[in-house]
């Protein structure tokens, strides 16, 4: 990894977490036929059905985004590699810091272009994932576990001390209006706090019910300009629950042209990828756990803002 790669900070803004409960809560009632938010101690998210590196998500809550969708479209940039323990150092976190997130396959050590589900103890325990198209059958798809701490091109990340403490619990079941989850949280936030920027992570378990995913495939060998050229090359699943979510949101994209949300998920049944929405919104029911980040990491910020605004 270039260790020169810009880096740019910014305090977020974290209001009471009891007053962040009450703001969620309100939102998600709004589309969902039940929601509940609540602020508990963490349950310990080693154990089943989360089966995270670390316990908690408290101590040192730091949000970073690292490069972009501009290093994915039109054309990859394979040379934008970032190494999470060395974010991590830079983001002031010690050794043994827990980062949960979403981000592309580290393919320059995989050999194959993928999603990455990162779960990891930095300099320590890596129980992350990739998920690949199966290059045989690509109406198939394949998870295995990375031992990699790298990703490339973009990569958004949760990185706490892995303590237990106070965090947010979200419970909410029989979706009934049009937005995702995450996207119902952070809207609800960013019309509470307006310009106050926030950062949230954490999981996201969809329990019951079924989910789009995609997952990407080998690189283009042609630029993809179009949304038309992304849907031709991106493959899109149905997966089903139990998936564990891990990922960020913050609540505005600022001058740093942040990624407002980024949720990539794992299972024991294989099934894997970037999270959009349930696709059985009568069934569908969502446990997570969320903390606030204290400050924001924005390094290698692409020069030019991505062209297509779909997600990646
Ligand atoms: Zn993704």
């Amino acid at each position: 990894m270039d260790t020169n790669i810009p880096i740019q900070t910014a305090e977020l803004y974290c209001p009471p977490l009891t007053e962040v409960a009450e703001v969620l809560q309100a939102g998600l009632r709004i589309n969902f036929a039940s929601a509940t938010v609540t602020v508990v101690d963490c349950p310990d998210l080693k154990q089943e059905p989360f089966t995270l590196t670390a316990s908690g998500l408290c101590g040192s809550g730091r949000v970073a985004e690292l490069g972009g969708v501009a290093h994915l479209v039109p054309t990859p940039h394979k040379d934008k590699i970032y190494d999470i323990n060395k974010v991590a150092r830079v983001a002031g976190m010690s050794p043994g810091a827990f980062v949960l997130g979403a981000g592309a396959g580290p393919l320059h050590d995989t050999g194959f272009n993928c999603e990455l589900v990162t779960n990891l103890l930095t300099e320590g325990a890596n129980e992350s994932y990739t998920i690949k198209v199966d290059a045989e059958d690509p109406s198939r798809y394949i998870q295995e576990k990375c031992r990699f701490p790298e990703c490339c091109m973009m990569l958004n990340i949760f990185l706490s001390e892995g303590k237990g403490g106070k965090v947010l619990e979200v419970k909410a079941a029989n979706r009934t209006g049009d937005k995702d989850i995450i996207q119902c949280m952070r809207m609800s936030l960013s019309a509470r706090y307006g310009e106050k920027l926030m950062g949230l992570g954490g999981v996201l378990l969809l329990e019951k019910g079924k989910a789009k995913i995609h997952v990407m495939p080998e690189l283009s060998e042609t630029p993809l300009i179009t949304e038309e050229d992304v849907e031709n090359w991106m493959k899109y699943y149905e997966m089903s629950a139990p998936l564990v979510c891990l990922g960020t949101f913050v609540t505005q994209e600022t001058n740093l042209d942040l990624r407002v949300q980024h949720f990539h998920c794992f299972s024991k049944h294989g099934d894997g990828g970037h999270f959009y929405t349930d696709t059985t919104p009568d069934d569908a029911e969502y446990l997570g756990y969320f903390n606030m980040g204290e400050s924001l990491i924005r390094g290698d910020c692409p020069p030019k803002k991505r062209t297509l605004e779909r997600c990646f």
